[in-house]
């Protein structure tokens, strides 16, 4: 990684503007507010800008309510106004909706940090590597290049990204590399246990009764190799939950024994259905959701389908079975 190209660049200016992705997870939040922190103490100027609102669960990385969403007191004129427009943990247009008139219109130099394997042409400066399990990884490692220290708020944005994209370090992207950076933060002040509290013991009920729902729903494919749930927008008001509640539940179908792979479909406001998609084999779950206008990792992807439910299972359905035709043995 280029790292001296770009502290240069970030020190030759003073206004910058960070985004990431649209329903931004932990490791969107953690790195913007993460990089944030270090142009604050550089003593920049900084707003952090992106399409869509935090999950309520990742609220308490941002206290003082510094990232702002566009359209909420922030016009896309006012977001052209920076030096630097950096975009974190994602390098996909249609990821960035809204953000991308910014990125079209602005004349602020355009750089992206990211992991991902799936990629547009941003017409941005890149520095991206997809080994690395998060986004937050990347930062981390940046900061460290700098030669700065970190504030424990700013380590605990970064752990939580870290902790967040490995699923609490249990994912195959966990390696001695993410564990290094994770020791780091908890050496400058992240707390894991009170971190794991507020991102996972906070639940609502409504959360528990969707998600008892989704797990009620789980089906077999593929002789046993693949497990798929899903919801309906109307078990959303009837279980008393939000839309943010089905994060990681895809993750639960791929507890049964023999099942290599998972999807997990989400009927949208508009009547689109959101997939995530995940593999714990060879299989390339990032070219599945590339056949979709999707993207992401190779066992952790993501695309938008036209409705109605059953459409859209049954084409996830074939396009998985196509995938896998031969039983794998190829393992990690
Ligand atoms: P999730 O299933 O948690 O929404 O997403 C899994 C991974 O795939 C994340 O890294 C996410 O950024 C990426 N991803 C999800 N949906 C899309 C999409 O529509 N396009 C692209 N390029 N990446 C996506
Ligand atoms: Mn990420």
């Amino acid at each position: 990684m280029d790292w001296p190209r770009l502290r240069s660049l970030l020190a030759a200016h003073q206004r910058f503007v960070i985004s990431s992705h649209v329903r931004p997870d932990g490791d969107a939040l953690g790195s913007e507010l993460g990089l944030a922190m270090l142009l604050d103490q550089w003593g920049k100027q900084v707003r952090i800008i992106n399409p869509s609102e935090s999950p309520k669960n990742l609220k308490f990385l941002d206290p003082e309510g510094r990232i702002l969403k566009l359209g909420d007191g922030v016009t896309v004129e006012s977001a052209c106004d920076a030096d630097v427009h950096l975009v974190v943990d994602t390098s996909a247009w249609n990821q960035l909706p809204e953000i991308s008139d910014v990125l079209r219109r602005t004349a602020a130099k355009k750089v992206i940090i990211d992991h991902h394997v799936s990629a547009d042409d941003l017409g941005a400066d890149e520095y991206k590597d997809s080994a690395a399990a998060a986004t937050g990884v990347l930062i981390t490692e940046f900061i460290q290049y700098c030669g700065e220290f970190f504030t424990p708020p700013q380590a605990t944005a970064l752990f939580t990204a870290i902790a967040t994209d490995t699923g609490w370090f249990r994912f195959p992207n966990t390696d001695s590399r993410t564990l290094r950076a994770a020791a780091v933060l908890i050496d400058a002040g992240a707390r894991p246990a009170e971190i794991y509290r507020e991102l996972y013991e906070r639940s609502s009920l409504g959360r528990l009764k969707l998600q008892s729902i989704a797990l009620g729903r789980v089906e077999l494919a593929c002789a046993g190799r693949i497990a798929y749930s899903f919801v309906h927008r109307k078990d959303f008001a009837e279980t008393g939950s939000h839309p943010t509640d089905t994060e990681d539940l895809v993750n639960s179908c791929l507890q049964i024994a023999g099942v290599e792979a998972a999807f997990f479909l989400v009927e949208q406001p508009d009547g689109r259905i959101k997939a995530s998609l995940r593999s714990r084999t060879a299989l390339n779950v990032a070219a599945i959701a590339e056949q979709f206008a999707g993207g992401g990792h190779r066992q952790a992807s993501g695309a938008m389908l036209p409705g109605p439910m059953e459409s859209a299972v049954a084409t996830l359905l074939r396009a998985f079975s196509a995938n896998m035709a031969s039983p794998s043995g190829s393992g990690d």
